[in-house]
């Protein structure tokens, strides 16, 4: 029974510095990638996260300008062709880990049609009552798909190398997966820590839901860092230059 992980940069995430770190004043802006992870189990596929979905696609061409705030996905980056650049079809996905219900994180979900989703019932919950489409946009996550929603911890193949853990804090029902490989642990912690630096600095960013729970969130993460888990965050362009796309993670 052997496991692999798969990392793929699903889209670009634009923005000032300062929007990943409460207080930062760096006006500056960084270009970040939008991961979507593939995992593949003996007894099934699931993604952790879905990258963006066809509402952000641009033209190369179109690109935003570099002093601009946004989301982009070109050509060749959606999940489908990046899961059929290593000759897997979309469609034998299993699973889709949903770490929360932001158009960055679903908004892939619409290019794997057979997956079921799941989700935290708290986080299903506050993306459904939500009535700002900025915040959480029902074309993002409403899909048709069949939802698990689940609360609290889930063990997905029942031998505990996919853990499914609560990570809330930026949003009601965010939750992050950690990946027991041969090699060693990996939490894929998406939005609950955007970049080493959140995790160094003990700093949420200002745009969070619930920041006590956040802080908790972010003691745990520190702890498993402590104890030797490679934390793979949520939108770190430093932390992605270690990545190599199409090859598994080690
Ligand atoms: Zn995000």
């Amino acid at each position: 029974m052997s496991i692999s992980l798969y990392a793929f940069n699903c889209g670009w995430f634009q923005c000032k510095a300062g929007f990943f770190i409460e207080g930062l004043e760096d006006q500056s802006f960084v270009r970040s990638p939008v991961p979507a992870y593939l995992i593949d189990h003996p007894k099934g596929r699931a993604l952790f996260d879905t990258g963006l979905g066809e509402r952000n696609r641009r033209a190369i061409e179109a690109r935003l300008p570099p002093d601009k705030f946004g989301l982009e996905l070109f050509e060749g980056m959606d999940i489908a062709a990046r899961l059929r650049a290593i000759d897997i079809d979309p469609s034998s996905i299993n699973w889709i880990i949903a770490s929360h219900l932001h158009n960055d994180h679903c908004g892939g979900m619409m290019f794997v049609p057979n997956a079921t989703v799941i989700v935290q019932s708290r986080e299903w919950a506050a993306a459904q009552a939500c009535e700002d489409p900025w915040v959480y946009n029902k074309v993002d996550f409403d899909t048709g798909h069949s939802v698990k929603a689940i609360d609290g911890e889930l063990d997905l193949f029942g031998d505990g190398t996919v853990m499914i853990v609560p990570t809330y804090g930026h949003t009601p029902g965010h939750q992050s997966a950690i990946v027991r490989l041969a090699g060693g642990e990996i939490l894929l912690a998406a939005d609950c820590c955007y970049t080493e630096r959140n995790l160094n600095e003990r700093v949420l960013p200002g745009f969070t839901f619930d920041k006590e729970a956040g802080l908790v969130t972010l003691d745990r993460l520190a702890r498993l860092r402590d104890k030797g888990t490679r934390i793979m965050f949520g939108h770190d362009a430093a932390m992605w230059k270690s990545v190599t796309e199409g090859a598994p993670v080690s």
